[in-house]
Formats: structure tokens, sequence, C-alpha cells
């Protein structure tokens, strides 16, 4: 049973009460000390629960009901602050919320906290936040991974059953597969992003951290579907589907190359021989323009952010530098003071790549890669029905370790950001380890809208794996 089930199935029993359940999560949010949760909603959560019992009383179950969860701190939410782990929106409270927070509590759902992350997601570890970094959940000396860090850990530790998360390049995919827990990146367009803080446009979506892939179906099934405040959402939403069918699964090549830890290569190579045994079809597929998808995302990315950041300027949200005397000195020193040297250091790519004497050489080079890239998978998957292979390069790696090497912290992208690229669900599944190994996952990675399809395989190979 899973761990959503197991809540609604106590709801329902009168075992538990949503006061309860979200108290609970209240305590061990507090207790936590990962550094995974950079605030506690207590107030609004309680009063919440306590609504939501009177329609418990009245027979009214709905799918999550009583269930608490964590929102990355990249969502807008009432009863908090939204800081983006940013000294410039360290004291920001939006008016308003997130449709995807809106969706989960119109199913009954619990926000109780807001979850660290690397400054306006940019990172891979969770370094990056301006609130400290967040420890791994199996082993404190190192990362939780990121940006989603906080997310994953809160479930890893079973602070609360599932986590919201965002992925641009890797984000829910890296961190889960660091902590053991399951993260879903769903198609570009099919979860709204109305309220979560921009990254990089073309790339953004909103996805689940949980501890099964059925969880993550149930709310994908929530969250997915046309939003009035979104018009980039696909009208189609989602509708999980159950099938006994034997596919098609592709290896990627250049994903299984000798820089990927043979820890992590191994995982992929013992899931797959699981999967053939049980009459899947597995082969090794080659995915040639995978290898130029760091440099194009470092550069589309951060052309992006340096828009989207734009308006974080010192006049209409946020820290605003004090006795500035022109506007100028406004703009310049509200930033300077406000963004962590990673958010400046994407900022200032961006604008050189976009920039009139650089933008062919640069934006417009990467874009038509880019296109090299999804014409490369479509390819591929003329021939396969999922791309699997590792998440990352490496196991969660030591704090500290890529701290002054930005070149070796952006490698450690190399094989999330493809997908992300392409637009591409992908899920990354933990593996069967020995209790005392650090966690990994496997990347399945499936076409454009075939979520469905991906989260059926995926309940598959996490099932084999561990049964
Ligand atoms: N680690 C990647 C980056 O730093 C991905 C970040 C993300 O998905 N938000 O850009």
């Amino acid at each position: 049973m899973s761990e959503i089930e197991r809540i609604i199935k106590n709801i329902e029993a009168g075992k538990t009460t949503a006061t309860l359940e979200t108290e609970s999560a209240i305590l061990r949010a507090k207790a936590d000390d990962s550094n995974a949760i950079l605030e506690v909603i207590e107030e609004r959560a309680l009063e919440r629960a306590a609504g939501i019992d009177k329609e418990i009383e009245q027979g009214i179950i709905r799918k999550l009901s009583g269930v608490p969860f964590v929102a990355k701190d990249n969502f807008l939410t009432l009863g908090s602050k939204t800081t983006a782990a940013s000294k410039i929106l360290e004291n920001f409270k939006s008016p308003l919320q997130a449709t995807a927070i809106e969706r989960l509590e119109a199913e009954g759902a619990i926000c109780i906290g807001k979850s660290n992350l690397d400054s306006f997601a940019h990172g891979g570890s969770t370094e990056n936040s301006y609130f400290g970094v967040t420890l791994n959940a199996k082993d404190k000396a190192r990362v939780a991974g990121g940006s989603s860090g906080g997310s994953a850990v809160a479930v890893a530790k079973g602070i609360v059953p599932f986590a919201l998360g965002t992925d641009t390049g890797g984000s829910i995919r890296q961190p889960a597969s660091f902590n053991g827990v399951v993260g879903f990146k769903p198609s570009y367009g099919l979860i709204s992003r109305f309220g979560v803080i921009a990254m990089a446009s073309s790339t953004d979506t909103v996805g689940p951290i949980t501890t099964s892939v059925a969880d993550a179906e149930l709310l994908t099934e929530i969250l997915a579907g046309q939003d009035k405040k979104d018009m980039n959402v696909m009208s189609d939403g989602f509708k999980p589907v159950e099938s006994g069918k034997k596919y098609r699964v592709g290896i990627i090549k250049e994903y299984m190359a000798d820089g990927v830890d043979k820890k992590v290569r191994d995982r992929v190579v013992e899931l797959t021989e699981k999967l053939a045994e049980k009459g899947h079809k597995v082969i090794e597929i080659s995915v040639p323009t995978a290898k130029y998808a760091l440099p194009v995302y470092y550069t589309v990315v951060p052309a992006e952010i340096s828009s989207n950041l734009a308006r974080y300027d010192g006049v209409r949200y946020g820290l605003r530098a004090k006795d500035a005397k022109t506007i100028a000195e406004v703009y310049g020193r509200s930033r300077d003071e406000g963004f962590v040297d990673e958010n400046k250091r994407r900022i200032l790519i961006g604008a050189f790549v976009l920039s009139s004497g650089f933008y062919d050489a640069y934006y417009q080079k990467a874009q038509k890669v880019r296109t090299l890239l999804i014409n490369d998978f479509n390819q591929a998957f003329n021939n396969v029905d999922f791309l699997i292979g590792p998440v990352a390069p490496t196991l969660a790696f030591k704090i500290g370790k890529n701290a002054h090497d930005p070149l070796q912290a952006y490698m450690e992208d190399i094989l999330t950001v493809p997908p992300s690229l392409a637009g591409l669900p992908a899920i990354s599944v933990p593996a069967k380890v020995a209790g005392d190994e650090l966690p990994v996952g496997v990347q399945i990675i499936a076409p454009y809208v075939k979520d469905a399809e991906l989260l059926n395989f995926a309940r598959v190979a996490h099932g084999v794996e561990h049964e």
C-alpha cells in the first residue's frame, strides 16, 4: 500500500484525522535536523485540517483528505513566505497561491511547510541556498542534490508522504536519486506553473516527489490539466493507464560512458536484466546529440534566467538597497546584495549569449542544436518505447566538493538536461541498494506526452527492483 493510500484508508476507518496527520507532520518538520524545511506553516495548516475533519465527519473524503505535504519554496503559498531561498525575497509574502497548491488543497491535502532549494532553483546540490545547505537523508556529510533538495529529503525522511518540486534540468530527478525516493518530471506543459517562480520558461516543469510510483500517478492526475491562469498547459490532462504490455526499452549508449560512476551504471544494468527476465525487450540505443546537451542547456537556460530575473530590481519585489541615490544604484545594489553568486553567474552568462554581437554564435546556435537533439530522441523512439539510463553520473557527493568549481557542478546535470531540453517526461526510480550503500535512482524517459505510459512502466520497474 502506498503512503497516501495508507493515510486515506486510516482516515476512512476513523483511525486518524486530518488534524492528527497535520500535527505529527509539523512536529517532524520542526524536529528535522537536515535543514530540509525553511518554514513550517502551522496556523493555516491546522485551520485547514480542522475544516477537513468537519468534512470527514459528514462523510466527505477526497483523494487527499488530511494528507500533509511540503512545497519547494519557489511555489507561492498562503500562510508563509516564498523566498526561492534567496535574500532578495527573504521577506516576500505572496497574496496568492500557485495552481498546483490550489489543486492539491481542493482534494484535501495540507501544505505544512516550504522546503529548501538552491537559490532560484539554480543548482544541483542545495548548496546555493541563501539559507544554508540541506543534508542528505542517508549521509549528513553529503549533499541532498538539488535544486529540490529539501523536498526530496523531507519525503525520504518520512516528514511528509509527498512533496512538490520543480525540474528545469533535473531538479526533481537528481535529488530523488540521491535520497532514494521517486521523482517525476512530467512532459513540458502537462502541469500548470502559475504561481511558481520562473527560472527558464522553455524547460520549467512542476512535479511530485513520492515514495512510490502509484502516489506519483495519483498526484499527477490531480495536478495536470488546463488552467485559465497558465495558457501553456495542454488540455488533455493525465489519466493513469494499467497495462501488462511488454515494452521495448533502450539503454542510452552515451549515458553508460566511462565518466559515469560504475556503481551508478551497474544499477541500470541490473534493473534492465530484471526487466528482460520479465519479458521486456532491452536493446542498446544511441542518442548521439545528447553529448551536446549540457552546453546547449547552459546557453539557453541562463538566457531565459537573465530575462526572468530582471523583475527583481529592488523596486517591485523584496529587498531594496538602502540609501541608493540613483535608480541605477537601486537596481545594481539590490541585485548585488540579493542574489547569490550562482544567480549572478547565470544572469551574466545569459545577458552575454543574448547580446547582439554574440546572439548568433551562442544563443541561436544552441537552439539549432536543441532541435537536433529533439530529432535524435524522436529517432530513438521509432525503435523503443522508453529510454533508460542513470540519473546523474555520481552518487550523492560530499558537501563542498564542487563549491568552487561551477563547471564541475554543471557536469552533474549531464544526464538530466537532455530530456528537459526536449520537453520529455522522465522519472527517477530508486534502485535496490544494500542497507549501508548510498541511494541511487535509474532514469526512465518516454516520448512527449506519454506520461501515463511512462508511469505505468515505472511502476513495473520499481516493482521488479524491490520484489
Ligand atoms: N542542476 C540544474 C541547474 O542548475 C537543474 C536545475 C533545475 O532543474 N532547477 O540548472
